[in-house]
């Protein structure tokens, strides 16, 4: 029996001329666009998408923005294969505290405020943060 390797992906994210190895698109936040590439996210904003830089190796997380950010992001993990939406967590941090005081405890009871945290949800890594302060 013999058994054909099909090689369709290339890794190197530093050569851009790769691009056609993607055989599929990907519906994000109501656009329709390619998946990222290795080392990549896409983050949506406003009705627009932007690519980042995800970390490598022992990089720490990418700080993404103080108002973007805070929705979840399309990535091609680094570490591992995974492409696809990465898990948020939303932490209650500097700027939560600083609403609350700001509105007598109203926004308190709220996410208002609150920082995101981006994790791939295949090899748990942080990728990303969002806050204001
Ligand atoms: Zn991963």
């Amino acid at each position: 029996m013999r058994f054909k390797r099909i090689v369709y992906r290339n890794d190197d994210s530093y050569n851009s001329n790769d691009w056609h190895y993607n055989h599929f698109n990907i519906l994000f936040n109501d656009t329709i666009t390619l998946p990222p590439m290795k080392g990549t996210g896409l983050l949506y904003y406003k009705g627009e998408i932007e690519e980042v830089i995800l970390p490598k190796w022992n990089e720490p997380a990418i700080f993404l923005g103080a108002v973007k950010g805070h929705l979840p992001l399309y990535i091609n993990c680094f570490h591992c294969d995974y492409v696809g939406v990465c898990n948020i967590e939303r932490k209650k941090g500097v700027t939560h505290y600083l609403l609350g005081l700001a509105t007598f405890g109203v926004s308190m009871c709220t996410t208002l405020g609150t920082d995101t945290h981006h994790y791939c949800p295949c090899c748990l890594r942080k990728v990303g943060y969002a806050k204001l302060f």
